[in-house]
């Protein structure tokens, strides 16, 4: 297996992978490292945590130190270009890492901060500047930067940066840039626009793609759990009391949606945060300090908040309502199985979001294991459609149908309760009312039935 000191990294930058503990380069990093090296251009079609930061930012630190010189006045030897804040501090704080002992500077200028310090970081010129397009451009409109002699622009979730509206500010952003110039292109899903985009920039790209978005995230063990709309808050609750749900992102729709689930969990005692565009920087800094310290257990994030987020041990993703477009399920669920851990994803359906259920099986050909809790049923597997069979791990075991006075007509554990920890911590309203499932294997069944809040 390939290692990090078989790709020709300087020793600076093996020595900060080393502290890192990385050993291993992930598929992207392995095949676009050595290419970015030579200085080609490349279209990565990749999504967040594949560890596609290391795989540009380490060919990209190893090429400026090979030919040092000083940085442009106002301007920077490399730009990268993210969709979000979030997404840009993280990048900013890769460089700072793998850089560590190099001597780079980096800078990271994005909107809602203040323009004092980003002007005087652009002053003197940065090695590295990591970027939201609508800043940069201010920047650019008020000659506090200067991009005409930039060596590498990096382009990264550039399907995200459409569905923000960011294709024109890029446009504009480019077309002060010498030609001369690297270009690195990443993206998770390649819309026809992203494809005209990634024509128009670069040249003769080698093109790297890792695991399409269907495969990445077999790691992830998925269930899905149909209820009624206006009971998803009380499911939640109800699953975020379970000891095992460490750490949870919990996706909605709108922000005003992000919004209220938070304070229907602090009102039901679980601390939780939201996080979505309308929050100041210094209120999303903390809701995502708070979550990575463990203070809040559930974050709650819409999609463009959460694009950017790289929080190690995501316990369980929850998708409170699917999403409108299928390919974000899958970059959801992908926030937990962070680097190739094994996570958990529980998606809630309502009856008006079959349709959008469709495209995502259409779009995964995955089984999803399927809980029914509407009327508080617990009926048994509906796996999703798909190509390959369920497996014996996703498709649900032994769960039947249960009369709604709670009593058990089959002998059989169902532990069709997400929560699955039926005998032992919190007192619930289904072990109260059904005893049988309490019990588990003691009733004879062999294997204890699967639970989706558990791999
Ligand atoms: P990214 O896709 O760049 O957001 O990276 C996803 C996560 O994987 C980040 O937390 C990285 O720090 C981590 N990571 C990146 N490369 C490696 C590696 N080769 N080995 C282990 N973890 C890595």
């Amino acid at each position: 297996m390939t290692q990090f000191t078989d790709l020709g990294l300087a020793k600076p930058l093996l020595k900060a992978l080393a502290a890192e503990g990385y050993v291993t380069p992930t598929p992207i990093q392995a095949k676009a490292i050595p290419s970015i090296l030579l200085g080609r251009d490349l279209l990565g079609i990749a999504q967040t945590g594949t560890g596609k930061t290391a795989a540009f930012a380490l060919p990209i630190l190893q090429r400026l130190a090979d030919d040092r010189k000083p940085a442009p006045r106002k301007g920077a030897r490399c730009l990268v270009l993210s969709p979000t804040r979030e997404l840009a501090s993280q990048i900013a704080e890769s460089f700072r890492t793998y850089g560590a002992h190099m001597g780079m500077t980096v800078a990271v200028v994005f909107g809602g901060a203040k323009y004092g310090p980003q002007i005087k970081a652009l002053l003197g010129g940065v090695d590295v500047l990591v970027a939201t397009p609508g800043r940069l451009i201010d920047h650019i409109a008020e000659r506090h930067a200067d991009l005409s002699s930039t060596e590498v622009l990096v382009l990264d979730e550039a399907d995200q940066m459409l569905d923000l509206g960011f294709l024109q500010p890029i446009r504009r952003i480019v077309s002060g840039m010498s030609r001369k110039r690297q270009n690195l292109f990443f993206s998770a899903t390649m819309p026809a626009e992203i494809g005209k985009l990634a024509g128009e920039l670069l040249v003769d790209p080698v093109e790297v793609r890792v695991a399409p978005a269907a495969t990445t995230v077999e790691k992830v063990q998925q269930s899905l759990l149909f209820i009624e709309g206006p009971r998803k808050r009380a499911l939640l609750a109800e699953l975020l009391e379970d000891p095992s749900v460490t750490r949870a992102l919990v996706f909605t729709r709108t922000k005003r949606g992000a919004d209220r689930v938070a304070k229907y969990l602090e009102q039901a005692d679980v601390s939780a945060a939201a996080i979505h565009g309308d929050k100041t920087q210094p209120q999303r800094e903390r809701a995502l300090a708070q979550f990575k310290s463990g203070q809040v257990r559930a974050l709650i994030a819409t999609d463009i908040a959460a694009r950017g987020i790289d929080v190690d041990g995501v316990s369980h993703v929850i998708q409170y309502e699917l999403p409108q477009v299928p390919e974000a399920y899958v970059h959801r669920i992908g926030r937990t199985a962070r680097a190739g851990a094994a996570g958990i994803a529980i998606s809630f359906c309502a009856d008006d979001e079959r349709g959008l259920l469709k495209d995502i099986q259409k779009l995964t050909r995955q089984t999803i294991a399927a809980f029914d809790r509407r009327n508080d049923k617990v009926l048994g597997a509906v796996t999703a459609a798909t190509t390959s069979g369920p497996s014996a791990e996703q498709s649900l075991p032994q769960a039947k149908a249960r009369p709604q006075n709670g009593q058990h007509r089959s002998a059989k554990p169902h532990n069709h309760r997400p929560n699955g920890h039926q005998g032992q911590g919190q007192p619930n309203r289904n072990r109260r009312r059904g005893g049988g499932g309490a019990k588990g294997p003691a009733n004879g069944a062999a294997k204890p039935a699967w639970n989706p809040l558990q791999a």
